[in-house]
């Protein structure tokens, strides 16, 4: 075996899945989520391939063929306390692709689920949040950043609530029998009352970037390529887009800088008060806490940082889980940020804060020449920045 990441059971002497095709029946009332994935490999490969889960129950894989064959597996025995546990699948000779099937633990990592009496809506809620490594806890994948992956992803809800995905927004449909490749059975699949929300992501990411959320969802254009979606009513809507009522000039400025933006929207989902995180840059679509409208226009700091994570960490990403340090301190975020920031005029703790950051990387001397490198790269990617990540290969073999 080669390691390629102390945090991950990805074997570098093997191909990693570059395309997922996920289909997932959200089931509320236990938490839990039906899953099929349809896995494809970066190049054919036999015998032994690993991936990482975590408390995931694997009901099946097998062959992509139209008479699928079963492909043996085991998960591992014990679960590391990190890694979480290795399944090993014993691949027919030049495979491709393959199906699995599984279920999410009521205690995945990456989930939160809510019920309810907690949110504004009075409808159930689910969020994912990925980084750094909890992305296995949702489907079995490679879960370090420079396994990157094309997506798509079916999300099966009931009628009443919405999703949205770090992904392009496809359709809103019925649900059909062929659609989920086992995760469920076709009548709990297409029961009454259930619509699927489909998405596509055809820009390559790092796993870590997978993101979803269902609720009750409304949304507020704020620009021609920006959107504010957020549970809660039309108040909570209404105080979101005058909070982020700049966030297309801060686009316009961050191209301006860096060149054009690649992700096409940035839309911004304002989360239930249990996330975790004051943002995520999740691609696309943002993650934020609700804490951050104030009524003042001061939680722009909060979306130049995620921003500004669109040229630094989701176009040029970390090769490992071990430097995700990389992506928060780059000099050039802090250019960025300190840049957008001062459209709202309150960035002064937060400008102190990064540099309180940068100031501590640079004590640790022996991190300089990764720290000069990533710059570097990220510098020379900026006069052909023109190109998608997905389709400059420049983009993800650069990572560090
Ligand atoms: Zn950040």
């Amino acid at each position: 075996m080669a390691p390629v990441d102390p945090h991950s059971y990805t074997d570098g002497a093997h191909p990693v899945v570059s395309r997922a095709a996920l289909a997932f029946y959200l089931d509320f009332a236990a938490s839990t989520i039906h899953a099929s994935a349809l896995l494809t490999l970066s190049a054919p490969h036999s015998g032994d391939l690993l991936l990482d889960t975590r408390a995931l129950a694997v009901h099946s894989a097998s062959t992509d063929a139209d008479t699928p064959e079963p492909i043996p597996f085991s998960l591992a025995a014990a679960a590391d306390p990190v890694l979480g546990t290795a399944l090993t699948l014993t691949l027919p000779p030049d495979t491709v692709s393959f199906r699995l099937t599984f279920s999410t633990s009521p205690a995945a990592s990456a989930l939160q689920w809510l019920a309810p009496p907690q949110t504004a809506s009075a409808q159930p809620f689910v969020f994912s949040q990925c980084q750094s490594i909890h992305a296995r806890s949702i489907f079995p994948c490679h879960d370090t950043p420079a396994a990157r992956i094309t997506f798509s992803l079916l999300l099966n809800v009931p009628e009443q609530l919405s999703a949205v995905a770090s992904a392009r927004h496809v359709a809103r449909r019925d649900p059909l029998p062929s659609d989920h490749r086992g995760a469920c059975d076709d009548e709990l699949w297409c029961a009454p009352g259930r619509i699927v929300e489909e998405f596509q992501m055809e820009q390559s990411v790092p796993p870590y970037l997978f993101a979803f959320a269902a609720g009750g969802i409304g949304s507020r254009d704020l620009g021609p390529r920006t959107r504010v979606y957020a549970e809660g009513g039309d108040k909570v809507l209404d105080e979101a887009a005058r909070e982020f009522a700049g966030v297309e000039e801060m686009v316009k400025v961050g191209e301006g800088l860096f060149g054009p933006y690649e992700w096409e929207r940035f839309d911004l989902l304002v989360l239930p008060p249990s996330f975790p995180y004051g943002g995520m840059e999740n691609p696309r679509m943002v993650f934020l806490t609700p804490t951050v409208i104030k009524g003042d226009a001061a939680g722009a700091q909060v979306v130049a940082h995620e921003l500004a994570h669109s040229w630094t960490g989701n176009l040029i990403t970390n090769k490992t889980n071990e430097d995700f340090w990389l992506n928060e301190v780059s000099g050039l975020t802090l250019l960025l940020v300190w840049s957008l920031s001062a459209f709202t005029l309150q960035s002064v703790v937060f400008l102190k804060i990064q540099c309180g950051s940068l100031y501590g990387m640079f004590h640790t001397v022996s991190y300089i020449p990764y720290y000069v490198e990533y710059l570097t790269l990220l510098l020379a990617y900026q006069p052909i920045g023109t190109a998608c990540c997905s389709s400059k290969p420049a983009c993800v073999s650069c990572s560090l």
